[in-house]
């Protein structure tokens, strides 16, 4: 095994950023093959990334973490992508259903602590037990989401996953996301229109006001300790915290297009 770093990624990252998100799909499987899944929220910027995946016949799971307390609307969105665009959506289940985690543990996500306790659960212990299936994995986070994903790069390393997380949409703006939607007529969660800037638990979030922030609406009811991430996105963590993953030779070798045909 060898070692891969955010570091090492900086100079194809600022390579990548002159692509198109339909070329970083190619890229991503010509270089990771069948050792490639997509993951998914189901909401607008996934679908955007469904739909392109649907378009370029790029055959690869997309995981769904389905917490249990997933919005109705989110799930019918799911059976749509499967449907109308014939992708293998993979739903990841946590242990305990919700009523067996709270007869357990009580209504876990009322607090800080709690909520943490809950998301590690509910949403990442799901998608930590396919660790070792996949070395990278497409997302769909955007620098124009702001907070967190405000620097978010095409690639980085997840380290408890040990994987490279690709996100080709990272310097799609709003207004280009909409575009691509409209014309494409792309499959949209219906609760985007309901008022909801971001969509994940029905416990958990809310609708924002247009003067608000786009992740106002996670976790609202903790106040000013609402963390308004969970951590299933690496680049949502501390980024002092993500050191490097352990990848075979040949395959960083693919990924920086070394002695191969895959450069791009
Ligand atoms: S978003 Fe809320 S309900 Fe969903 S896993 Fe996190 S704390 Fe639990």
């Amino acid at each position: 095994m060898a070692r891969l770093s955010n570091a090492d990624l900086l100079e194809l990252n600022r390579r990548l950023d002159d692509h198109t998100p339909q070329d970083l799909l190619l890229w991503a499987r010509d270089v990771f093959g069948s050792r490639l899944a997509g993951l998914s929220a189901l909401q607008e910027s996934g679908t955007v990334v469904c739909h392109m995946l649907h378009t370029l016949k790029i055959d690869i799971p997309v995981l769904f973490v389905d917490t249990g307390v997933n919005f109705q609307e989110t799930l019918d969105t799911r059976e749509r992508v499967r449907n109308e665009y014939g992708l293998n959506v993979v739903s990841l289940h946590p242990e305990l259903t919700m009523a067996e985690q709270t007869a357990k543990y009580g209504v876990l996500y009322l607090t800080h602590e709690g909520q943490e306790q809950c998301c590690q659960m509910r949403k990442n212990d799901p998608l930590a037990r396919t660790k070792g299936q996949y070395d990278a994995m497409i997302g769909s986070l955007r620098r124009a989401e702001g907070g967190r994903r405000d620097a978010c790069q095409i690639l980085s390393v997840d380290v408890p996953m040990n994987l490279v997380r690709i996100n080709p949409l990272a310097n799609m703006t709003d207004d280009q996301l909409h575009a691509y939607i409209k014309e494409h007529n792309v499959i949209v969660n219906p609760l985007h229109a309901q008022g909801f800037t971001t969509i994940g638990c029905n416990r958990c979030t809310t609708p924002v006001l247009p003067h608000e922030q786009k992740r106002a609406g996670r976790w609202r009811h903790l106040g000013s300790w609402a963390p308004q991430y969970c951590g299933i996105n690496p680049s949502d963590r501390d980024p002092t915290k993500s050191p490097a993953i352990d990848l075979p030779p040949k395959l960083i070798d693919r990924i920086f297009g070394r002695e191969t045909d895959f450069a791009i």
